[in-house]
């Protein structure tokens, strides 16, 4: 998490008085942030991984797995110099608090070095050693798991110990609190998520439409009488023939990977989130791991849409529907509900910040209309100053709600461009949803926690995350610079496959540093990206807008030779080595493709085209194997990032062909790790949702009513416990034969 202060957490209804000035003073701080940082340059590339494990307890005797409410000590112990900290340490490894009671967040202790090709696998050895030190302190039975979400959560008796679903902060129908982290920030963070809505959240899932599926949640209470908000579901929050879910726990409790990397300043870092936006569906789509919810097999592959639902504090009125009946169409706003009564949500005029006309919260901030959830895919690019000089203002074609005081405060400020401050005035459209008492009052010259509440309460696809403050004469080239996270993944079951998806966005961010690939494509066809990433193995059966394969700015004869090949190549003695320097033709030396420029004066990428042309040219559908494994005549992701490892990480010394054992061995890891995911872009083998979705209809207790027993619950605990210790039976179906036998010792590469 970016921020766990300490101290007194207020409730909403005290903390939306501080609203305004934490907003105004977390601009000031960014603007004292922009001032001490925005001329840094020459950073180097350092970059990291978050990986969120969920504690399960297997009880063999009983055939059941539970989520283990009661291990969370071992986060302190973790974190103590005189208890665990020090094993930790001496491990590279740092741990961190996330929602879950259940749940361990690790990440390395220092961040890795995006120029040396030893970290490229060192951190899948970094994350053994996290899941052992997690294990040294935890009995045998309770297991740490990197699973996305844990199939029977919300189900009756999913916790061990038992708990009730009966907790004021949630108010959930099915989720107890004593899921939510002990430390204070986090059950007034779910009270207060309720609380500003003005009613709980909602998320509903189509089921899994199965022979037998009856499509009626018949796991929500009927006639529960414990909190006004029982009767939510029967008043519209549920919907017929979808899984119900009420509450934060089944977003912010499930699990995924995010990877942050550093850029060299901040116009690097600015194309680097700009390149990377039209990826993150891809690879939402590639990384598919949560088919299952609340017991039920859904109609969809992963968690997105969930954590979007599962924090989504706007009113009625802020994403335009009608109140249930009885419920105020401005939630907990700081505003008085008598004299802005309205019935209808729809019947408003709406300006070009977003703003409802003549709607104002106490403190005079415009009520808006606001189409997205907190979080939620980005809004729009940054721009990249003068980096590439790609971006056009109609790249930016959704219009979010924005700030406006803040956008014209910026505005006025060095520094800021018009596409820097609508950023941050989008973000500043939301209100702080946890206010420490202690906290409120800061300097905004060293201090940066205002700008963080609201910076690291944005959870998008990317967040371009600022250097924090520092006292005068700080080394600053010590200190993290300008950064960005790419965070849509779902979580992998085996550190392997985790370090694949880390290193290979990690080698395409250095493959676009490099290589500057023109990528841009509406924010609203990655929006409808997003979307279809959801489907049930859209990974292969979806077609997804891409920037035209002819339009990245790229020449194919830079990148040919440069896909899985390769590293065989590089690793065997006795081949054409200036061949594979500049390319690599079966053929003999590479022509030079007659390359043609367009209208626009971009250089075309291949001289044929593709047939689906989109009315400007741009932007076509392609599947996720032509994106990711490219074609003879366009390199796809998968060249770009291999050529990025032969020409920017490995050393100019070892560039030619591999001769030292050590480097050897660690390239090969990296081309199995490019293979897993090409593989499973071409369909050769499942994502783990469509493999955990196999398990389950195949399961002799499946009823093929969608519905996830808690024997098969267990069973698949338990095969998720063999895949992550790299059992060949249960590995195979998931990872195939040949990765299989890589990781099992069966054939060396
Ligand atoms: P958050 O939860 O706010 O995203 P974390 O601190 O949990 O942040 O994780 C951030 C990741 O960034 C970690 O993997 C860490 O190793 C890595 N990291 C730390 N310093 C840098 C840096 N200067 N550049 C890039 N990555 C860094
Ligand atoms: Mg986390
Ligand atoms: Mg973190
Ligand atoms: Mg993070």
């Amino acid at each position: 998490m970016g921020l766990l202060s300490l101290g007194t957490p207020l409730d909403w209804h005290e903390s939306k008085q501080h609203n305004e000035h934490v907003r105004e003073h977390g601009i000031a701080q960014l603007i004292n942030i922009f001032a001490q940082h925005s001329s840094r340059d020459d950073d180097r590339f350092l970059w990291g991984d978050e990986v969120e494990y969920m504690l399960v307890d297997v009880d063999d005797a009983d055939h059941t797995a539970k989520l283990a409410i009661d291990y969370d000590h071992i986060l302190d112990d973790l974190n103590d110099p005189t208890k665990a900290g020090p094993k930790a340490e001496a491990a590279n490894v740092s741990f961190h608090p996330e929602y879950g009671r259940y749940m361990l967040e690790a990440t390395p202790l220092r961040p890795y070095d995006g120029d040396c090709v030893a970290d490229y696998v060192y951190i899948e050895e970094n994350m053994e050693k996290r899941r052992e030190v997690a294990e040294s302190e935890l009995p045998k039975n309770i297991v740490p798991l990197t699973i996305t979400t844990f199939p029977r959560m919300g189900c009756p008796q999913f916790t061990s110990p038992p708990a009730k679903p009966i907790g004021p902060a949630s108010q959930s129908l099915f989720l107890p609190d004593e899921i939510i982290n002990r430390h204070a920030r986090f059950p007034t963070l779910t009270a207060n998520i309720r609380k500003r809505r003005g009613h709980k959240v909602a998320i509903n899932l189509p089921m899994y439409p199965d022979q037998h599926t009856k499509l009626l949640d018949d796991s929500i209470p009927r006639d529960r009488g414990l909190f006004p908000s029982d009767a939510e579901p029967h008043l519209g929050a549920s919907k017929p023939g979808h899984v119900y879910m009420d509450s934060m726990g089944f977003g912010m409790g499930s699990s995924c990977i995010q990877i942050t990397m550093q850029a060299a300043n901040i116009d690097e870092a600015r194309y680097l989130y700009d390149a990377l936006a039209p990826v993150t569906p891809i690879m939402l789509a590639l990384s598919a791991a949560a088919p299952m919810f609340k017991g039920y097999l859904v109609n969809q592959d992963v968690r997105w849409n969930v954590i979007c639902g599962a924090v989504d504090d706007r009113t009625f009125l802020e994403r335009g529907v009608d109140p249930y009946p009885g419920y105020h169409l401005t939630g907990g706003m700081d505003i008085d509900p008598q004299r802005h009564l309205t019935k209808h949500a729809t019947n408003h005029t709406i300006n070009e910040y977003g703003d409802i006309s003549n709607l104002k919260t106490n403190d005079g901030k415009p009520i808006q209309r606001i189409p997205k959830s907190r979080y939620g895919s980005i809004d729009q690019y940054l721009g990249d100053g003068a980096v590439t000089g790609y971006f056009r203002d109609d790249y930016n074609d959704i219009n979010p709600p924005l700030n406006r005081k803040v956008l014209e405060r910026l505005q006025q400020q060095s520094g800021f461009d018009k596409l820097l401050a609508q950023h941050f005035a989008h973000l500043f459209i939301r209100d702080p949803l946890v206010v420490f008492s202690e906290r409120v009052n800061q300097d905004d010259t060293l201090d940066n926690d205002h700008f963080e509440n609201l910076q690291s309460t944005n959870w998008q696809t990317l967040r371009f995350k600022p250097p924090a403050l520092y006292p005068e004469g700080t080394d600053l080239t010590k200190v993290p610079g300008w950064r960005v996270e790419f965070r849509p993944m779902d979580l992998q079951l085996t550190d392997f496959e985790n370090a694949a998806y880390s290193t290979f966005i990690v080698l395409l961010s250095k493959a676009i540093l490099k290589f500057r690939p023109n990528l841009y494509l509406p924010i609203s066809k990655i929006d409808t990206n997003m979307d279809w990433a959801h489907g049930v193995d859209s990974v292969i059966d979806q077609k997804f807008w891409f920037r035209s394969l002819r339009k990245w700015n790229l020449r194919n004869s830079d990148f040919i030779g440069y896909d899985l090949t390769w590293f065989d190549r590089y690793t065997n003695k006795g081949n054409d080595v200036a061949g594979y320097l500049n390319g690599y033709s079966r053929n003999g030396p590479v022509k030079e493709e007659a390359s043609s420029t367009d209208e626009d004066g971009e250089v075309d990428t291949i001289v044929d085209d593709y047939d689906e042309v989109d009315s400007d040219g741009h932007e076509k559908r392609y599947t996720v194997a032509e994106i990711f494994n490219g074609t003879d005549k366009f390199p796809g992701l998968i060249k770009l990032a291999i050529k990025a490892l032969a020409t920017e990480v490995l050393p100019a010394s070892e560039q030619g062909h591999c001769n030292c054992a050590k480097l050897e061995a660690q390239v090969v890891r990296i081309k199995y790790y490019l293979m897993l995911l090409s593989y499973r872009a071409s369909g050769k083998i499942p994502t783990t949702a469509h493999w955990l979705r196999d398990h389950v209809t195949h399961h002799p207790d499946y009823r093929h009513d969608s519905k996830v027993s808690q024997t098969i619950n267990y069973d698949l605990i338990k095969l998720a416990e063999a895949v992550t210790s790299y059992d060949k039976t249960a590995l195979e179906p998931l990872l195939g034969d040949e990765i299989t036998s890589f990781l099992t010792g069966g054939t060396s590469a």
